[in-house]
């Protein structure tokens, strides 16, 4: 803002524009000016390169070209998304009256305000949103050292509290992915991740008497009906609507009342570590390919798919909730024909919730009446398919299909109002209201229409009074309807009219063109004054039945938002149930034991791109953390497939969880309360640590946080560092999952000697990635089965990776010799040998003889056949 001018001196058009920059510093300024939005200044020099627009100068202030740069009207979402997507702010300063109406104020410029700010949390428009995710606000608050937080989505009325420790917020973070943040001024220490959001931080006051500002908001008496809040709770609950209620320039979205959450208690805690690391709904790269969450989307509604990813982000913790889940999914799976009639009517079911907050905010178009009505037909078919299910339907089902029932009177109204066959993309474009809804209305238009019949019929009169035959009468934008003549009989019209002056029929000339003129006469202006009379009044009309339907939209909005969401659950349901129509997923059984039992299991991202690459079928394996082998320590060569059988095990209790069915023929889970995984790259190269500092982090994290409750996949831990180090550390994480903390963990590791350990600890079980040597090749089963790895085979996967003979062959000899020594005294006695490990390692033992040396420096995998008989001639001249 520092290279914004002073106002002084400023047009008037341009003196809005200071005032509305000087209420809103930090964004851009959207000036309304006709057709275009324009920017100005430093605005203008900001934007240019985002929008690839160019900038230009228009008139002056203070003795200085004004930089300017617009965007058309009709097409600025497009341009608005791309400021949003870049971290923008943007406050849409529009135009409040026509040049008319400030004309007749005799003022000298049309009015304008600033009437929304657009921010990445508060917008509306389904263009700027992503369909399958919410769009929260996150409002962080502290009150008497007590922290809280509250978010909101405005697109859909969503808005939840939770009062935690500061310390879980990174992992709220990571379950909400929030798109923009507000905060209390004076809250120091946020983390870094907050400051990473796609939108800023807002840093405000907190609110005088969040409580009362709350119950004005929702009209409510006291809060206690919604549950029950802290104080910092109810403070971010109202920084959240008072921010809100600024971008709207004072207006409020229809949100839901503020539902408190239980906290961690409810949940499967889940760090961001952990998120990353299972790739649920963000894979490691930051894209949504490779996801849990796509691998198992089958819904067919955007609202579902937001829904199931809401479901993958928090799975709950508590059985009781969990079994309602999977009963309404095997219920589904059970009642065929439901299930298929569900699935057709959910089939381009309209996102109502967005719809809705769009007309809430009084910014709508016609086909968002038309996805209200669609919407509530959708949510009564849906009614009656679980109502007349064969089955008994399960609680959830059963609350849903009550929840659909929105009074019929407000479909049957919108159902006789909207003219739905002859939709216009615009209000302004009328038509909205179909023929026979309104008396008035229809009487308006036939007026109108009555005037243009009118006008049609007088064409024939003027062409015989005005000797012309070519004349056509055409409407005009700007002039209204004109008569058309070409330019040889005008001329003639012009110099000497066959009607003489001052009848309802003389010629008066209005525009000349290139090859025809344009005139008007006394019966044309009077019946073209009677048409643009009855088309304002059938315009003014049609709005005023467009806003009766609004009202009786929004008197039923909690209902509709009800709707809304009972089909969202509904479509999560029926897509659980479909994928396990579809063969190979099983209702998982909780339990309250510490058990962990899985039959055949599959890991669903790896089997569906392996699936859609048309490779090898992906190969089930078992897993089994019972009492007495609830740590399972696992060994085998890199890409045996290791790590997919630690991430499967833990997406299986995410699933489980989340209240969906599991990739496995069977599963019995005992209810986990904190899941840890640390497979793959967990490299924090953004973030300056070290990778043996990240894991070491990350382990200890695990080791502050994990409870008997707990289920632990770990991989490779001091993979990071020097063997010895590496190796006790990993030896010392053990001992202590097993003896101190007593979860279930799956524990990978490179480290053979650790397999030793298995004897001294009764609860560990040895597992390893069966793999067979073919013809001197390594051959993967991806089966895991009982015991240590028998050997190494590292040097196998090397050759596989093209690490030159010579130096595979010295590896082959290191290791034999290593092997044998480690035969006479397991771990410490391999430790003598360190010294080995400093010796260069490509070293020839003995001189060669030329052809010996010759053939050691050959890569037969990477001759060709001819080349192979080209070394073969040379190897013949050695000899
Ligand atoms: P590791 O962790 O042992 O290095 P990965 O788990 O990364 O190995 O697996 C290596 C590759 O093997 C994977 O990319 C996958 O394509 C394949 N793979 C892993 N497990 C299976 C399985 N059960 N069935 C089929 N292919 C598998």
């Amino acid at each position: 803002t520092d290279s914004i001018p002073p106002a002084e001196g400023a047009t008037p058009a341009l003196a809005q524009w200071f005032a509305a920059k000087a209420q809103h510093p930090d964004a851009l300024v959207f000036f309304r000016m006709g057709d275009f939005f324009e920017l100005f200044f430093n605005d203008a020099e900001r934007a240019a390169p985002v929008l690839d627009i160019a900038v230009a100068h228009r008139g002056e202030h203070r003795g200085q070209p004004v930089p300017m740069a617009g965007v058309p009207v009709h097409a600025w979402e497009a341009y608005l998304a791309r400021l949003i997507r870049a971290g923008f702010r943007v406050a849409v300063c529009d135009q409040m009256e026509t040049p008319e109406q400030a004309k007749a104020r005799r003022a000298s410029t049309i009015r304008r305000e600033v009437v929304r700010v657009v921010t990445p949390s508060t917008v509306t428009e389904d263009g700027l949103l992503d369909a399958t995710r919410p769009a929260w606000l996150l409002a962080l608050a502290e009150t008497d050292g007590a922290f809280a937080c509250a978010w909101l989505d405005v697109s859909t009325g969503g808005f939840e509290t939770m009062a935690l420790p500061k310390a879980d917020l990174g992992a709220l973070l990571a379950r909400l992915e929030p798109v923009e943040a507000v905060a209390e001024r004076d809250l120091a220490e946020l983390p870094d991740l907050l400051h990473r959001l796609p939108g800023r931080i807002a840093h405000r006051v907190k609110p005088r008497d969040p409580a009362r500002l709350l119950r004005e908001a929702f009209g409510v008496a006291t809060l206690e009906g919604f549950g029950i809040f802290t104080e910092a709770e109810l403070a971010a609950a109202a920084q959240a609507l008072s921010y809100v209620r600024e971008t709207q320039a004072g207006a409020l979205p229809r949100l839901d009342p503020p539902r408190p959450q239980a906290g961690a208690a409810g949940t499967l805690a889940l760090d961001a570590a952990t998120r990353r690391s299972l790739e649920i709904l963000r894979d490691q790269r930051g894209g949504d390919q490779a996801t849990l969450f796509g691998a198992v989307n089958a819904t067919l509604t955007a609202a579902g798919a937001r829904e199931l990813a809401g479901r993958l982000a928090a799975p709950l913790a508590e059985a009781a909730s969990v079994s309602a889940r999977h009963d309404a999914v095997s219920f589904l799976l059970g009642a065929e024909a439901t299930r298929g009639a569900i699935r057709a009517s959910l089939k381009g079911a309209p996102d109502m919730a967005r719809a809705l907050a769009r007309l809430a905010l009084d910014r709508f178009a016609p086909r968002d009446l038309a996805a209200l009505l669609a919407g509530l037909r959708i949510a009564a078919s849906l009614r009656d398919a679980i109502l007349s299910a064969a089955l008994p339907a399960p609680a959830l089902m059963a609350e849903a299909a009550a929840a659909l029932a929105v009074d019929p009177s407000l479909e049957a109204e919108l159902s006789r109002a909207l003219n739905l066959a002859k939709m216009p993309a615009r209000l302004e474009d009328g038509g909205v209201i179909a023929p026979g809804f309104d008396g008035e209305l229809d009487a308006l238009r036939r007026l109108r229409d009555g005037g243009r019949d009118a006008i049609a019929a007088l064409q024939q009169d003027l062409a015989q009074a005005w000797g012309i035959a070519a004349v056509k009468i055409r409407h005009h934008q700007q002039f209204g309807f004109l008569a058309e003549v070409p330019a040889a009989p005008a001329e003639k019209l012009l110099r000497a009219s066959p009607v003489p002056a001052g009848q309802p029929l003389s010629p008066i000339h209005r525009q000349t063109m290139a090859n025809a003129v344009r005139f008007t006469c006394p019966a044309l202006a009077e019946l073209d004054r009677k048409v643009a009379e009855a088309g304002d009044r059938a315009a003014a009309r049609e709005r005023a039945c467009i806003a009766h339907l609004k009202r009786l939209v929004l008197a039923e909005g909690d209902a509709i938002a009800r709707a809304a969401r009972a089909l969202a659950d509904i479509d999560v349901h029926a897509a659980s149930a479909t994928l396990a129509a579809e063969g190979g997923w099983c209702r998982p059984e909780l339990t309250e034991r510490a058990e962990f039992a899985i039959l055949a299991g599959r890991h669903p991202v790896v089997e569906a791109m392996q699936k859609r690459a048309r490779g090898a079928a992906f190969v089930p394996n078992d897993c089994d953390l019972s009492p007495g082998r609830r740590l399972c320590l696992l060994t085998g060569p890199n890409m045996a497939g290791k790590s997919t059988w630690l991430r499967q095990n833990a997406l299986m209790v995410v699933l489980a969880q989340a209240g969906l069915f599991v990739p496995a023929q069977a599963a019995r889970i005992g209810l986990v309360d904190r899941l840890f995984s640390r497979v793959g790259g967990g490299d924090d190269i953004a973030g300056g640590r070290s990778t043996f500092m990240v894991e070491m982090a990350e382990t200890a994290a695990i080791l502050n946080q994990a409870t008997a409750r707990s289920l632990v996949v770990l991989d490779e831990v001091g993979r990071g560092t020097a063997t010895w180090d590496g190796l006790a550390i990993a030896w010392a994480v053990l001992e202590a999952l097993h003896d101190r903390i007593r979860c279930r963990a799956i524990f990978a590791t490179h480290f053979h000697e650790l397999t030793a350990l298995a004897g001294r600890l009764p609860d560990v079980a040895l597992a390893s990635m069966k793999v067979r040597e073919w013809r001197g090749e390594v051959v993967f089963q991806h089966l895991v089965g009982p015991g240590a790895s028998e050997r190494s085979w590292g040097v196998h996967v090397a050759r596989l990776a093209g690490v030159p003979r010579p130096v595979l062959a010295r590896a082959n000899q290191v290791l034999s010799a290593l092997e044998a020594r480690a035969r006479g005294g397991g771990p410490d006695a391999l430790a003598e040998e360190l010294p080995l490990f400093a010796q260069r390692v490509s070293a020839p033992a003995r001189k060669l003889s030329p052809i010996e040396a010759a053939l050691a420096a050959m890569d037969l995998d990477a001759l060709s056949p001819r080349e192979a008989q080209e070394a073969l001639y040379r190897l013949k001249a050695l000899s």
